[in-house]
């Protein structure tokens, strides 16, 4: 058996209900590549090898997992990538699109996510399972406390959707949170109306000094702009996705 490893955010899910429930809520419509990130020792792995509409790779950082992998799926072998998800390329995993499975490792999901937003044309779906508090953030609206960084950037480019919670007591070692799966898929926005690079970096610095005025957080960025405008006297979380579009124009236009 494999040693759960706390570092490696290792929670082995137990329960082959819900393990069939995740990959079952994978839809893999119009693009049959599938990566696995994190496979452990095989959970849903197991289920995903059944699905004969798509084509699978896994991606695992333990090397004691890939061994316990390369042994009980020996059909499998090729397509299982010992590495960090974090340092590979995504092309070097496939050349083209592929949609994204996963109980993700909960100390680096936000990693992950920011790495999906940088591949966003590449990857049309994603199901993962992670922390039900992150993943009530990611789905915040406008308004919120609890609407940040990646509430903004990845509802610009995905419909997400909380399919289930599930209780922390179906892994082992348990985690001290409760968990849930969400499920992104790209949506029709192929390009914001603005300069994305800019929103990027606008929406990060904006929400580093949540409780300022954007007046005062984006200060460095607006040095000759004049701000007595009305948006900058808002605070980022009251802003929309088009509303931070929009300030990216007024930013980027007056440089
Ligand atoms: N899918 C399994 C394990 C989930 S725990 C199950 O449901 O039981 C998270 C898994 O992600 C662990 O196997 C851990 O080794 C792996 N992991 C952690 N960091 C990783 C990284 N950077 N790249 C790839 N896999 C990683």
């Amino acid at each position: 058996m494999v040693r759960a490893k706390k570092h490696l955010g290792q929670h082995f899910l137990h329960d082959k209900n819900i393990a069939g429930k995740i990959v079952s809520n994978l839809i893999a419509g119009e693009c049959n590549n599938v990566l696995e990130i994190g496979p452990g020792t095989g959970v849903l792995t197991s289920f995903l090898t059944q699905r004969e509409d798509i084509k699978l790779k896994l991606i695992e950082i333990d090397s004691e997992s890939v061994e316990y992998l390369n042994e009980n799926y020996p059909d499998l072998n090729k397509n299982i990538i010992e590495a960090d998800f974090l340092k590979v390329p995504t092309v070097k995993i496939f050349a083209d699109c592929f949609n994204v499975i996963g109980n993700l490792p909960y100390n680096i999901s936000s990693q992950i996510f920011f790495k999906i937003l940088e591949n966003r044309d590449q990857i049309p779906e994603v199901v993962v399972m992670i922390q039900k508090e992150v993943a009530e953030r990611i789905v915040a609206q406008p308004g919120s406390k609890t609407y940040g960084i990646l509430s903004v950037l990845l509802q610009s480019y995905y419909d997400i959707n909380i399919l289930f919670k599930v209780n922390p007591k179906v892994f082992y070692p348990p985690p001290k949170v409760t968990s849930a799966v969400v499920r992104f898929i790209r949506n029709e926005r192929k390009q914001l109306d603005c300069n994305e690079a800019i929103f990027f970096k606008v929406v990060k610095q904006a929400f580093n000094h949540r409780r300022k005025t954007l007046r005062n957080s984006l200060k460095t960025v607006t040095d000759e702009i004049n701000t007595s405008i009305e948006i900058f006297n808002k605070r980022p979380e009251q802003l929309s996705i088009n509303d931070f579009v929009q300030l990216t124009n007024i930013i980027e236009g007056n440089r």
